[in-house]
């Protein structure tokens, strides 16, 4: 029987995002000599759900909107991963992404499987209220799939803490009783982790701090660029900032802004809040994106979006450390000439598993019924983050690869022993 995910991967586009998966999944599998049962097992996603949401908008006509939820794997526990509203998600980045979930799960060692959601829409268009029945409407599409031992949602680019109260509630609506660790990344009042918000930045922090040991670099002397100042630039460019590095560029989708001497990265974010640009701020040059990639630096961050580092612009890459924010933000037909050129990779699958591990800390909790102080939160990640990525590098060293391959070859091989284990002949 002919296979999408196992014959035909071949034909897909340079910034098609499974395929970015999928291409380094099947070098690391080559490398680790894999099972071909297991290989054909785990190249394919376990569930797909297509929905189709009618939304009353304020005027009071219908919207039918697209939502999505994959469920990648679930050999080591419940699936888990965010729910995306924007207007080009597809089909195929969320399954990606769902995939990226479940080595990124198995990568940082916590017991859960991956996922992903998303809903074709643009929330800068929609009220609140619409947002709120859209989520509302959605979450009921999914409920059959979703729960706290079957898949636990989490935000992801735009949405947050509120769409996840909205999805806790309506879940809990359905089950007659509040369910909290249904999703994670929700208000602190209603279950969620202290933490979890500043996670995913504070554990690039950490794993950034690490590689700098490895190549002897001062936090004062090392140039961050982050591309991106949401959740994971903005909060990551902060605690960095409080780190003493020097963050000497950052973007939003419509401009960067560079200063080679160092940004006051509160003073610019305080900026952006208040004007939503950073046109008109004064201690920093504005600049494009494309520009902000390629400026000469220590540390290069893309935090956005997926493919921003591309064939098209990799040659102007001028970083030696590539700390990969953002879900795929390099391209496979990229890693080869950072490769040749040198840059040392944290690849995505370990630098941004920080917010999933607090979601991982918060569904703990959540299931306790018992909440940790902020300290012991960060403490936590910090172990992970710090013993992930030595186990990660320690990897790459002992079987002469780099980086992102160790990564996913660490990630797939714990996959692979599991599903064994459990038994594959059902
Ligand atoms: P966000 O919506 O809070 O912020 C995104 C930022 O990127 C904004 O500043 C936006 O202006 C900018 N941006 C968006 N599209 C852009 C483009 N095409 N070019 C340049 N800038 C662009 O989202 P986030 O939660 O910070 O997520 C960013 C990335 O990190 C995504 O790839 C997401 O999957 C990934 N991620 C997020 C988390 C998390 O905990 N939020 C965890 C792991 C990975």
């Amino acid at each position: 029987m002919p296979n999408a995910f196992v014959d035909d991967a071949r034909n897909f586009k340079e910034d098609n995002p499974f395929e970015s998966m999928m291409s380094r999944f099947d070098n690391a599998a080559k490398l680790l000599d894999l099972d071909p049962n297991i290989y054909r097992i785990l190249r394919c996603p376990t569930r797909e759900m297509t929905v189709y949401i009618p939304t009353m908008m304020d005027d009071g006509h219908y919207e039918v909107f697209v939502g999505y939820r994959v469920q990648h794997n679930f050999a080591r526990g419940p699936a888990k991963g965010g729910i995306r509203y924007a207007p080009d998600v597809t089909l195929d980045e969320v399954r990606a992404l769902a995939a990226w979930m479940t080595w990124k799960c198995a990568v940082v060692n916590i017991p859960y499987g991956g996922g992903k959601g998303g809903i074709v829409c643009d929330p800068h268009k929609l009220s609140m209220t619409e947002l709120e029945r859209l989520t509302r409407r959605y979450t009921s599409e999914i409920l059959d799939i979703i729960g706290p031992e079957r898949d636990v949602p989490a935000p992801d680019m735009n949405t947050n803490e509120q769409v996840m109260a909205w999805v806790m509630d309506t879940y809990s609506m359905h089950a007659r009783h509040t369910v909290n660790a249904v999703v994670t990344g929700k208000p602190v009042e209603l279950g969620g982790s202290r933490g979890r918000r500043e996670a995913t930045g504070r554990g690039l922090l950490f794993v950034i701090q690490e590689a700098c040991k490895k190549f002897d670099l001062k936090p004062a002397e090392t140039r961050i660029v982050v591309q991106g100042a949401g959740n994971v630039g903005g909060i990551g460019a902060t605690l960095l900032h409080e780190a003493g590095f020097k963050v000497i560029g950052i973007s939003e989708i419509r401009h960067g802004l560079y200063n080679p001497n160092g940004l006051d990265i509160p003073a610019a974010l305080d900026y952006l809040r208040k004007h939503k640009t950073f046109e008109g701020f004064e201690g920093g040059e504005l600049i494009t994106n494309a520009e902000l990639l390629e400026l000469d630096c220590d540390v290069l961050m893309p935090a956005a979006t997926e493919n921003q580092i591309t064939t098209q612009n990799v040659e102007r890459i001028k970083c030696r450390i590539l700390c990969e924010g953002a879900n795929g933000p390099t391209t496979a037909a990229a890693d080869e000439v950072l490769e040749r050129k040198g840059v040392f990779v944290i690849p995505d699958i370990l630098a941004n598993a920080g917010g999933v591990t607090v979601s991982y800390f918060e569904w703990v909790q959540n299931r306790m019924g018992f909440f940790w102080k902020e300290d012991f939160v960060n403490e936590r990640l910090q172990d992970t983050m710090v013993s992930s990525f030595n186990d990660v590098l320690s990897y790459a060293e002992k079987h002469k690869v780099n980086m992102r391959t160790a990564a996913y070859m660490l990630a797939i091989d714990r996959v692979a022993y599991e599903t064994k284990m459990r038994g594959i002949y059902a």
